[in-house]
């Protein structure tokens, strides 16, 4: 079934709801075309549609940061890093350094970059100098890492990985009792490289209604009806309802290439803990690239804060889609984009920066343990 975004509303609109559905969606570029479009206030007030663990900035473990501080301001290497990454806020005294901006004004070389072949680029026209690729993200992100590195990266280049895998976080989610959500949109491009496959076991274990979506407003709002009409009639699925792009089985290339160059690991999410199976390391082959080894790092004897959001910041509830950013206290009043207070202000990707951005000013009401519903929603 096509339409435009007008027809999948009326169709939801028609839909014989009762209760409330919560929707998750687990990408950051999917809860900007949300808020940004007003996705929310267009849908019945029964129909709740919740920012959860799509910001790999947002849950890039603080213990990483940290090494990446300190290497930048103790060693001679120029530090390069994707943009977002240089204003996130880690735990400390006030006059210590506490972000990757405050250690360049401090005097470490540190640039911001778009790609990986910006790291190569740099690294090949200072052959002199270490260039340390302090890399997080997902999946999407993590792939073009991958190829970079399986095509031979310059000598003086090290990359300290700090990548994830998203179904994992929504795995754990879903074995927490209760998972705080009734249906899930799937992200689109993790589809598009890992196969929308990897999304069935939350249809066909969990029993919970499940749709791959692009990000236009139409596809999104398609995804939300294909996750209702699957709630109302009980018989949970995985839809693709972003067939152009995401094909069954994914990029074979790609993943091939990620398999080649990295193993999967338990890896920290920051204000989460430990997520079985949910990080990627590079394999022992590219040692000599690795930072862990080259600079021995080791996460034991970092600070008891390490790992924490900063006092008062709701981040981990937000990843986690157990509160609504303006349900933060600090929202809009301490934390904004100018100043910070936690990594979901900061990306682009994070939930209370889009809010924010998409004009949502309002500190909301408390969520309850039922987690965020509608009513609250305020774009
Ligand atoms: Fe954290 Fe700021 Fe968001 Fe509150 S508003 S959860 S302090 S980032």
């Amino acid at each position: 079934m096509n339409g435009s975004a007008s027809d999948w509303l009326r169709r939801i609109r028609d839909l014989p709801m009762s209760g409330p559905v919560r929707i998750m969606n687990v990408c950051g570029g999917h809860e900007r075309s949300v808020s940004m479009a007003g996705l929310r206030s267009a849908l019945p007030s029964n129909v709740a549609l919740i920012p959860g663990p799509g910001c790999p900035v947002c849950i890039c473990p603080e213990e990483d940061i940290r090494h990446a501080i300190n290497i930048a301001l103790n060693e001679n290497v120029i530090l390069v890093t994707f943009g977002d990454m240089l204003r996130v806020p880690i735990n400390g005294p006030k006059k210590s350094i506490r972000s990757l901006q405050q250690a360049q004004a401090a005097g470490a070389d540190i640039r911001p970059i778009a790609s990986p072949l910006d790291a190569v680029a740099i690294a090949e026209i200072n052959p002199n100098r270490t260039v340390l690729f302090f890399a997080a993200g997902f999946e999407t992100t993590t792939a073009p890492i991958a190829a970079m590195m399986a095509a031979g990266p310059p000598k003086n280049l090290l990359v300290l990985l700090s990548a994830r895998l998203t179904w994992p976080a929504v795995a754990l989610l879903l074995e927490s009792a209760p998972p705080g959500f009734d249906a899930l949109i799937a992200p689109g491009h993790v589809a598009t490289v890992m196969g929308p496959e990897q999304w069935d076991f939350v249809p066909s274990q969990h029993g919970i209604p499940t749709a791959v979506a692009g990000f236009s407003p139409d596809s999104l709002l398609a995804a939300s009806y294909s996750v209702l009409w699957q709630h109302l009639s009980g018989k949970p699925t995985l839809d693709n309802c972003y067939p152009t792009v995401v094909q069954p089985g994914g990029n074979i290339r790609a993943q091939h290439v990620l398999e080649t160059v990295m193993t999967v690991i338990d890896a920290p999410w920051r204000g989460i803990g430990i997520i079985p199976s949910s990080g990627f390391a590079l394999r022992s082959e590219w040692a000599s690239h690795d930072a862990r080894v080259q600079f021995a790092l080791d996460d034991a004897g970092q600070d008891e804060d390490t790992g924490r959001m900063p006092p008062g910041c709701a981040c981990a509830e937000v990843v986690l889609g157990r509160a609504y950013p303006n349900e933060c206290i600090l929202y809009g009043r301490a934390c904004t984009p100018r100043r910070p207070i936690g990594p979901c202000m900061v990306s682009d990707e994070g939930a209370c920066r889009i809010w924010w951005a998409s004009g949502t000013m309002g500190l909301a009401h408390s969520s309850g343990k039922d987690g965020p519903t509608n009513e609250r929603s305020a774009d």
